[in-house]
């Protein structure tokens, strides 16, 4: 046995060592010892209100779970009095219940407790009769089975923040309830699942087969752990199956990111599964018509058609969008079919259209396109600047972190136009008008050196540019840049003190930084702040981190999945990192960067782009501009979409190919702070359905070509052959070690979680201080378009909706709607839930009306998860002028007659 490190403490004469501010609780369960403790949870503040935990510590007798370990304490749990005391504690919880509370086949912990303590359902002797609530999809409230051990009241609170819960009643009538009075599905409740997780009794549960069933247990149908396939927090999941189908989506307890939770996506989301809208087989256009076909005919026609388009155009004439919500390993495969096979370097993916940004600005500040630190080292800070991003609702687990970060005492600074979640909490809200956030950075900028609140040393020792960002600040004092944002002068300079004076600040962002006609200098006027103050790649601070959109946009363009570069981001038109490649694939990689996106769809309009293959992007519903999107389409004479549903862009392809979803396929994600984890298919897909990897490599079979990498594993390795910084990463070591991040060129050593502590990744081992001039939004409003519409993300669903709108959550988010301010409502005439029309110089859309103060006067937001309401046919096609990430955030709009 080694050293003893922490608290040295004995439990039933057993020594052992417990971390600092350890519970007795913790130290009688890791001596072994099963404990009742029914008001207790691992991730919740400790109670000590059932007294069920009851042990004796130096001769007194204390509940465990509220009495800290104490060097040398000597603790008891064996003896007889204090078995009798549990067991009378247990017997009076359980003889309020009604004697359904304890059937032999409850999975209930008090159940479960009971049995162990030989405690039949005849102590149960409390009657029925408070009733319950089931007017939730997700959630079901028996109030008589609850105890009021809170633990669901503070799961809310504490861990998701969220508040929506409280007891209520008095002694022996206590009972959980929505706080704000009615029915459950009126309360502020999102779902997360947090209270179904934690409640001991099963007064509060999932509906359906997994009733009763937690984390917490170890139930006898099957468990699958993976990786959340929505958003790119990357929470671990728990998918438990009977007979094949899934019965529920647990969060895990160890999962490195989400620490036992999760969100209502990721836990509750997951119906579009068996959903009879699912595509089980392969379509094919025929007389204008998609019809079912084998896959042997399906795979022939577009092989056949793809060697026309080559034989027409040469291999430029065909392009693949590569998907953000598909494996590493399937993204590996379709670039590099695209480069090995066909010769072209038309793949790009949809960071396009989010991140794009985020990947050439990290660049040039720092040296690589990745956040620069740790999501648990951005919860070390002591000063949060949050821009741009609503994580409450986009990315609810990381949102719930912050949140309860900030309630635990950190300052938080949130520059967003509207009043997003976090905002409430917030010691300063900057809400810039959308599109002046380059001037709202130099402002904050300007301050920081104003006040002297830079690191010297820092920008002497690690950074250039400081002098052309110095001479460029100078136009932008406080009070001109409140003329420019419409922000104060005095919160300007508040939230720059804030964040200058803090000990370890962390910035961390969202797409309202990048979606912007100067996104790219966006970014890099907000890495500006922390080179100047010296937070970045060093103990000084957790440097600057994008929140990525979906589940896997980091990895897709980790993978190569772009025009310009290799896996790995060796560019392309660098005859070294072509070589590199060359040697593994064993052909010659094409040397002209690609096509991006817009560029896509405007070679298609103009007849060069011949043939197009979408791998799981509704680009008919996210991308800006939808009517040239479907124009492009129209005009291209092949469209191959890889698809769960027969959505916008599957509708117009020629060739529909049935895709397994992120719960029926094996390989890896990248979440959003670089961690790749494993992904494991929980159940097969349905009807004639295949992964992504499998069809892309039948595809280049049905072209004659062999892609190697029988296995996802080993397309990883592959992989890892061209890419050094993938170089220590595999499957097996990620089913070893769980989350591993990139860099990791070393097998046998961690890969880096904080980045650039010794030098920056720029060619000069330097930070990169920008000094981009603020240039003004390609649209504002003017008489014809007075408005602003910001597009966004709602908490229910995801992205085009696809997968959330194919189960429950419609029943949370029926619509899309448009929130509009009173003013401007009153302005113009419009009602709260009428329909209303929107109009922009692009298009039009129909929503309803939601009015309130979270969007600032003469600005209005939607979400885009309803592609029949049309939101995108409203954006522009103006982009940012570094990456064509298009600019979702500004679009001048007016109200219409629907
Ligand atoms: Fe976690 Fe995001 Fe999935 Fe929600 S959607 S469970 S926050 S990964």
């Amino acid at each position: 046995m080694g050293p003893m490190t922490g608290i040295g403490i004995e439990v039933d004469g057993i020594g052992l060592a417990v971390p600092d501010g350890a519970s007795l609780l913790t130290a009688v369960r890791a001596a072994g010892t099963e404990l009742p403790a029914l008001c207790s949870d691992d991730r919740l503040s400790p109670a000590g209100s059932c007294r069920t935990c009851l042990v004796r510590a130096d001769g007194r007798v204390v509940a465990a779970c509220v009495t800290p370990a104490s060097p040398g304490a000597r603790v008891e749990t064996a003896t007889d009095d204090l078995a009798c005391l549990r067991r009378d504690a247990v017997e009076l919880i359980a003889s309020a219940l009604p004697p359904r509370a304890l059937t032999v086949d409850s999975p209930s912990e008090l159940a479960h407790v009971c049995r162990s303590m030989g405690i039949g359902p005849e102590a149960a002797r409390g009657a029925d009769g408070r009733g319950e609530d089931d007017s939730h999809p997700y959630v079901r409230l028996d109030r008589d089975l609850c105890i009021a051990c809170g633990r669901c009241v503070r799961m809310c609170s504490e861990v998701q923040g969220t508040f929506a819960l409280t007891l209520v009643g008095r002694g022996g009538d206590t009972v959980v309830a929505p706080g704000a009075g009615g029915t459950w599905a009126e309360s502020d409740c999102v779902a997360c699942g947090g209270c179904v997780d934690t409640c001991p009794t099963g007064a509060i549960t999932q509906p359906g087969p997994a009733r009763g069933l937690t984390s917490g247990m170890r139930p006898a149908a099957a468990r699958t752990l993976t990786t959340c396939g929505y958003c790119g927090v990357g929470c671990t999941l728990d998918v438990v199956t009977r007979e094949g189908e899934i019965t529920a989506v647990l969060p895990a307890r160890d999962g490195p990111v989400n620490h036992g939770h999760a969100c209502v996506k990721g836990r509750f989301a997951h119906g579009f599964r068996t959903s009879p809208e699912r595509l089980t087989r392969p379509l094919l256009r025929r007389g204008g018509v998609l019809e079912p076909v084998g896959w042997d005919e399906a795979l022939a026609h577009t092989a056949r058609e793809l060697r026309v388009a080559v034989g027409a155009g040469g291999p430029d004439a065909v392009a693949a969008i590569s998907s953000a919500r598909a494996t590493n390993e399937d993204n590996y495969l379709v670039q590099k079919f695209m480069r090995a096979v066909l010769g072209t370097n038309n793949v790009d993916n949809c960071s396009r259209l989010c991140h794009s940004p985020s990947a050439a600005g990290l660049t040039a500040s720092f040296g690589l396109s990745g956040g620069t630190d740790s999501f648990d080292d951005v919860q070390r800070a002591d000063c949060l600047l949050v821009v741009g991003a609503n994580p409450v609702e986009a990315h609810p687990v990381v949102g719930a972190r912050l949140l309860n970060h900030v309630l635990h005492g950190a300052a938080l600074v949130v520059a967003d136009p509207r009043a997003v979640g976090l905002a409430l909490h917030a010691d300063v809200h900057l809400r810039p008008r959308p599109g002046t956030n380059v001037a709202l950075f130099h402002g904050l900028a300007h301050i920081l050196l104003a006040e002297g609140l830079v690191d010297e040393e820092f920008l002497r020792e690690r950074a250039t540019g400081l002098p052309e960002l110095v001479a460029l600040l100078d136009d932008y004092p406080p009070e001109r840049v409140a003329g420019i944002t419409g922000v104060p002068a005095e919160d300007l300079v508040a939230a720059a003190r804030l964040y200058g004076r803090a000990e370890r600040p962390a910035v961390v962002y969202g797409l309202g930084v990048t979606e912007h006609l100067h996104g790219t200098d966006g970014v890099r006027s907000l890495a500006n702040l922390a080179i100047l103050c010296g937070a970045v790649g060093s103990d000084r601070g957790y440097g600057v981190n994008p929140l990525r959109g979906q589940n896997n946009v980091q990895g897709a363009s980790d993978m190569g999945a772009l025009p310009d570069v290799l896996p790995g981001y060796g560019k392309v038109t660098d005859p070294a990192v072509r070589s590199r490649a060359e040697d593994v694939w064993g052909v010659p990689v094409p040397e002209r960067p690609g096509l991006r996106i817009p560029d896509m769809f405007a070679a298609a309009r103009t007849g060069d782009l011949r043939a197009l293959w979408v791998v799981g992007e509704d680009v008919c519903a996210t991308d800006p501009d939808t009517n040239r999107v479907t124009q492009a389409l129209d005009a291209c004479p092949l469209v191959v979409c890889n698809e769960l549903f027969l959505s916008e862009t599957a509708r117009r392809a020629d060739v529909v190919l049935p895709a397994a979803s992120w719960l029926e396929k094996d390989g890896t994600f990248v979440n959003f702070d670089r961690r790749f984890q494993r992904v494991r298919p929980a159940v097969p897909p349905p009807g004639e359905a295949r992964t992504d990897f499998d069809i892309v490599r039948a595809l280049a079979a049905a072209m004659g070509a062999d892609l190697g990498c029988a296995t996802p594993a080993e397309a990883l390795a592959e992989c890892g052959r061209l890419a050094p910084v993938f170089a220590g990463l595999s499957h097996d070591r990620l089913d070893r070690e769980g989350a591993v991040p990139w860099p990791c060129p070393d097998p046998g050593r961690p890969g880096e979680a904080k980045l650039y502590t010794r030098r920056f990744a720029t060619p000069d081992g330097r930070a990169h201080l920008a000094a981009a001039p603020y240039l003004p939004p390609g649209e504002e409003p003017d008489d014809a378009y007075p408005l602003l519409l910001v597009t966004g993300r709602r908490w229910a669903h995801y992205n085009s909706g696809s997968m959330t709108r194919h189960g429950g959550n419609l029943a949370l988010d029926p619509v899309d709607f448009l929130d509009l301010h009173p003013d401007d409502a009153h302005r113009y005439g419009v009602r709260d839930g009428e329909r209303v029309a929107v109009e922009s110089r692009h298009g039009r859309a129909r929503l309803v009306a939601r009015i309130g103060e979270r969007t600032a006067p003469g600005q209005v937001f939607c979400s885009f998860h309803f592609p029949t309401s049309g939101v995108n046919r409203l954006t522009s096609d103006h982009a940012d002028t570094v990456t064509s990430c298009p600019e979702y955030k500004v679009t001048a709009v007016r109200l219409a007659v629907p």
